[in-house]
C-alpha cells in the first residue's frame, strides 16, 4: 500500500444531519491521506471531527481555502486539542496570510479563544508549488472559485490524488485541470450540483457531475470520486444520481470510505 484516502466529509457548504444524511454523511469537507509515515489532512471541515488518531505520525493540514466549510472542524478537533506540531497550509487571499484567515474565525466574539492558546503548535506556510512532505510531492493549481481556491494533488511512490472542490468549470480552467490531474489514481471532484441547479447557481463556483466524467476522460485518471455534496441532496438523491451513471470507478464519496493506492 502506497498511499491509504479515507474520507472523513463531504458536504459542501454546511453542515447537516438526520435520517436523510446517514449514508454519505452530513461533515463537511475533510480528507485523510496516509503515506510515507505522514498524515496529511486535506481540508479541515467537520469532518475533521471524525478523523482516526494518526499517533506520532508528522501531521500536515492543507486547506484549499479558507471557506467556513472547509476550516470548522479545527476549533474542537483532538487534533488541535493535542500538544503537537501541526503544519498548516493555506494561500494568502485577500491580502491575508493563513494565521490571519484563520484568526477571523478563532477570535472573540465569533470563538471564545484564539489557536494560540491551544495545546497544539500551528506552523503556517503560504505554499509556493511543487513542494515536499518528507517524499510526498505536493503541487497545486488555482480552482476558479469565488476568493479563490487551491486544488492539491499527491505523488508519492507511483501514486496519486487530486483533491479538486470549491471548483466551477471554464473551458480553460477544465484543460489545465486535466494536464494537472494526468493520469492519477484517483480525482476527487466538486459536483455539487445537478444540471438543473447548475442553471441557476452558475457563478458560485461549484462544478457538476458531467464536468466529472469529462475530467476523468481528458485526465486518464482512473477512478472518480464526487465530493462536496449539495447541503439538500439527501442520501436517496445521491444513490439514484449513482446509479444512473452505473460505473465502478465512478462513486459519491461517503464519509467513512477508505481508498487504498
Ligand atoms: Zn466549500
Ligand atoms: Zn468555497
Amino acid at each position: 500500500m502506497k498511499m491509504k484516502i479515507t474520507i472523513l466529509g463531504v458536504r459542501g457548504s454546511i453542515p447537516v444531519e438526520g435520517a436523510d444524511f446517514l449514508e454519505f454523511g452530513g461533515a463537511t469537507s475533510c480528507v485523510l491521506a496516509e503515506a510515507d509515515s505522514r498524515a496529511v489532512f486535506l481540508d479541515a471541515g467537520s469532518g475533521l471531527m471524525h478523523a482516526p488518531d494518526t499517533g506520532e505520525l508528522p501531521v500536515s493540514v492543507l486547506l484549499t481555502h479558507s471557506h467556513m466549510d472547509h476550516i470548522m472542524g479545527i476549533p474542537l478537533s483532538a487534533l488541535f486539542l493535542s500538544k503537537r506540531k501541526i503544519d498548516i497550509f493555506l494561500r494568502t487571499r485577500n491580502g491575508m496570510t493563513a494565521q490571519e484567515q484563520l484568526s477571523r474565525l478563532m477570535c472573540p466574539p465569533l470563538w471564545p479563544v484564539g489557536l494560540d492558546v491551544y495545546p497544539s503548535e500551528p506552523v503556517f506556510h503560504d505554499p509556493e508549488f511543487p513542494f515536499m512532505l518528507g517524499n510526498i510531492k505536493v503541487s497545486g493549481m488555482e480552482a476558479n472559485h469565488p476568493g479563490g481556491s487551491t486544488i492539491y494533488r499527491l505523488d508519492h511512490a507511483g501514486k496519486s490524488l487530486v483533491y479538486a472542490t470549491d471548483h466551477e468549470h471554464t473551458e480553460e480552467k477544465q484543460k489545465e485541470l486535466a494536464a494537472f490531474a494526468k493520469d492519477a489514481d484517483l480525482l476527487l471532484y466538486d459536483a455539487q450540483y445537478t444540471e438543473e441547479e447548475y442553471a441557476r447557481m452558475n457563478g458560485y463556483g461549484h462544478s457538476t457531475a458531467a464536468e466529472g466524467l469529462k475530467l476523468l476522460e481528458e485526465s486518464g485518471a482512473k477512478k472518480l470520486m464526487f465530493v462536496h455534496h449539495d447541503p439538500r441532496h439527501t442520501d436517496a438523491m445521491l444513490r439514484g444520481m449513482e446509479k444512473e451513471l452505473d460505473n465502478e470507478h465512478v462513486l459519491y464519496a461517503r464519509a467513512g470510505d477508505v481508498i487504498e493506492l
